[in-house]
């Protein structure tokens, strides 16, 4: 036997060994020559005579929602002009935008283009066609662009590869008729900017406009109200240019929505707003969504109508990292108060729980939200049912209003935006609150399903910047986020005033006191949430990747100006700075903090007091400055602001920044950052004796070295 394996591990003595003819002598050697025939046949036969695949399989073993997946479609065309011809439109409406809104108001647009003009349109995701193909559309058909402007004058992460194709190529688009709408703020330096870019590289390419460009600005709270008046010249320049006759506007869905019971609990979708990113495309800057642990929460302070509260969540079983500095994306639930305010509206209060199954009627419009899906789900879930209703959406309820006084409620609210910023101005205008206004007590029966589904937008994620270092917690990441009431004014002596919570604030704060053992330590949640009662309170989450960080030399110093729960990335920064500066050499570190009083927000003082401690007595440490700005506290100071210390200290901050390169950054509202930007313009100009333009200039320069860092909101 030992001799035979010595034998075999030679190559050629196996060759020799399997090209011999095979001679069956004995009745062993015939026997295992049937045994191997019969088990070849047998496993050739897989599939064919045995184990057939089931013809009826999909059918049995579907699930309603994979239904568009198992289609087999051909491969999507990135010819714009060649998607024009086969879906038969001539108009082609391109959305570049993250939030949503532009995407919504590029699918409102085609809508109210087919139903008023019978003008055949299609809304498209920028990056799904190759931009040099817009040569190829022709001269009867339009495009209209809506796009949104981000930060430094970004564009949408979908809209990046067509801005650079025009800002590198110069296109020839002689036979290209375009419109174009801007979304931005006002509160950005670069105001629109991209809106802006675009039309002046198109024109540049020979493109003719058609249309005066629209800009929304966001900052001023009027984005609605921009879109609409732009619309009105749009359609106004699209009925001449193309010759267009208008009809009166009827609904004709797009989807259909039906009520089914038959369908199994197993079936639906539960909530996981993943299956509604699934819908749309993932930002690459952001990881997937995943359903995180509470770990603990505790609130850094509370009092009145503001709370702000601490929440760290659980990384550890989860396939998501953080980098310190990054953001949060939280996705909110609508409370149960609201939910069914809009069930009571439609007179459907007892279908919450029934599966609603949703089909595409045109096939180039896609469902929005996962199918199939209980009312419920749909409502908590999946649909902004707390925004408040457009001028543009109560226009399109019209026609199905229960009375003929709710038919005149809602077409003055349309038609007068007077009478709608009157409304809007002391009461909250949800969409279940407005059909119930509008017909108290008698529901809008009349209302199909399918409208509210197409007409309310996706739920979106909040954004909080992220309170932990990476560094010392990759598994256990913290946001802090200030709970608050706007109460709107009454409208008259006598009425009760309306007060608006925030979604996603008191979510958080519904879910923190789910857990055992601080039940007792939070203020009491003010509005009701679907929340499981026994189960460990979780949050559906993801994060997006930032370009806020430190500086990769340790050594850097770094000068951080913040207001309010703007503090949140800085508490990271500075943790992260005192743990490395034990074993390297550590940069100054600058605080210049803004809150209300000393005994009302400002929020992880004890924290930041004991890192400035340690670190005085650290020499390998440039330690940590705080200088503090309080807005309502006459005991300590006037009412001051973080821009009015960025004065005081101008010629210390600019010496760091000049002399030691040091890093600059700014957390908190849009105004303040703007502020001390313009603080720090003026210090430069009177120290350094430069004129308007080189001050600006420096602080560019600044910014485009990543050497001036905001993270602003709002
Ligand atoms: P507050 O509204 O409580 O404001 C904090 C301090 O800033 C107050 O003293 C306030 O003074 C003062 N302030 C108000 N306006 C200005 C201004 N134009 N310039 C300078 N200071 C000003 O802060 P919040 O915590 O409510 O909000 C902070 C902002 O930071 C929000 O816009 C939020 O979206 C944003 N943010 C939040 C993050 C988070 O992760 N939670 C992260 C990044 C930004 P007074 O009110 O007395 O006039």
């Amino acid at each position: 036997m030992g001799s035979k394996a010595i034998e075999l591990t030679s190559i050629p003595h196996l060759l020799a060994l399997y090209s011999k003819p095979f001679n069956p002598k004995s009745a062993w050697d015939w026997a295992a020559l049937l045994m191997i025939a019969v088990f070849s046949t047998i496993y050739l036969s897989h599939g064919i005579v045995w184990d057939r695949p089931d013809p009826h399989h999909y059918i049995w073993y579907k699930k309603p929602q994979e239904s568009e997946s198992l289609e087999t479609r051909p491969k999507a065309t990135r010819n714009i002009a060649q998607k024009l011809e086969e879906a038969g439109k001539n108009c082609v409406v391109f959305w570049g935008s993250q939030s949503g809104t532009g995407e919504r108001f590029a699918k409102r647009l085609t809508k109210e283009l087919q139903l008023r003009f019978s003008l055949g349109s299609i809304a498209i995701d920028l990056s799904d066609y190759d931009p040099e193909t817009l040569s190829l559309l022709s001269t009867t058909q339009v495009a209209v662009f809506i796009l949104s402007t981000y930060g430094e004058g970004d564009p949408s992460d979908n809209t990046t590869a067509f801005y650079e194709y025009l800002i590198k190529h110069d296109a020839t688009l002689h036979n290209l008729r375009y419109a174009a709408f801007g979304l931005g703020s006002s509160n950005y330096q670069h105001y629109n900017r991209v809106v802006d870019v675009v039309v002046e590289r198109l024109c540049r390419a020979g493109a003719q406009r058609i249309a005066t460009t629209g800009k929304a600005n966001d900052a001023t709270g009027t984005t609605e109200e921009d879109f609409m008046a732009w619309k009105d010249g749009l359609c106004n320049a699209l009925q001449s240019y193309l010759g267009l006759n208008e009809q009166a506007m009827c609904y004709q869905p797009n989807i259909s929505a039906l009520l089914d019971e038959s369908l199994d609990l197993v079936d639906l979708h539960m909530g996981d707003p993943a299956a509604l990113q699934s819908q749309g495309k993932q930002s690459s800057k952001s990881s997937a969504i995943k359903h995180l642990n509470i770990l603990n929460t505790h609130e850094l302070f509370k009092g009145g109508t503001r709370n702000c509260l601490h929440m760290e969540l659980d990384l550890a079983e989860q396939n998501i990292k953080y980098k310190t500095g990054d953001h949060l994306g939280v996705w909110p639930k609508n409370s149960e108060q609201e939910v069914q305010l809009l069930l009571e509206a439609l007179g459907r209060s007892g279908s919450g729980d029934v599966p609603v199954l949703l089909r595409r009627l045109d096939p180039e419009v896609s469902i929005k939200v996962p199918t199939p899906a209980t009312l419920n789900t749909l409502f908590r879930s999946y649909l902004e049912i707390c925004a408040p209703v457009s001028r543009d959406v109560l226009a399109g309820l019209v026609q199905f209003a229960p009375t003929a006084d709710a038919k005149t409620f809602i077409s003055n609210l349309a038609q007068d935006r007077q009478c709608y910023q009157d409304l809007i101005s002391h009461t909250q205008t949800t969409l279940g609150r407005v059909l119930g206004l509008a017909s108290p007590g008698v529901p809008w029966s009349d209302l199909p399903l399918a409208w509210v589904i197409e007409n309310i937008s996706t739920i979106q994620p909040r954004y909080y910047s992220i309170s932990s270092s990476s560094v010392l917690s990759p598994h256990r990441i913290a946001v802090t986020a200030l709970i608050s009431a706007e109460t709107l004014p009454k409208i008259k002596t006598g009425t009760e005033a309306c007060t608006i919570h925030g979604v996603t604030t008191n979510y958080m704060r519904a879910l923190a006191q789910k857990l055992p053992h601080d039940t007792e330590t939070h203020t009491s949640a003010v509005i009701p949430y679907h929340v499981p009662a026994d189960k460990q309170p979780r949050i559906y989450a993801h994060v997006r990747r930032s370009k806020f960080k430190l500086p990769l030399n340790k050594a850097t110093p770094i000068i951080m100006v913040a207001a309010g729960t703007g503090l949140a990335p800085f508490r990271a920064f500075i943790a992260e700075r005192a743990k490395v500066a034990a074993s390297v050499p550590t940069g100054a570190m600058w605080l210049i903090f803004g809150c209300r009083a000393p005994d009302q927000d400002y929020i992880y003082r004890e924290e930041l007091e004991s890192i400035q401690n340690n670190l005085q007595s650290l020499q390998s440490s440039g330690g940590l400055k705080i200088v503090t700005a309080f807005s309502r506290s006459q005991e300590v100071s006037p009412k001051t602001y973080v821009q009015d210390r960025v004065t005081e200290h101008a010629s210390e901050l600019l010496d760091l920044l000049s002399e030691q390169g040091a890093s600059f950054y700014i957390c908190g509202r849009s105004a303040m950052a703007r502020a001390v930007g313009s603080r720090m313009v003026d210090a430069v100009r009177k120290h350094r004796d430069w004129d308007q333009a080189a001050a600006s200039g420096w602080l560019d320069t600044l910014k485009r070295q990543g050497k001036w860092r905001e993270d602003v909101w709002g």
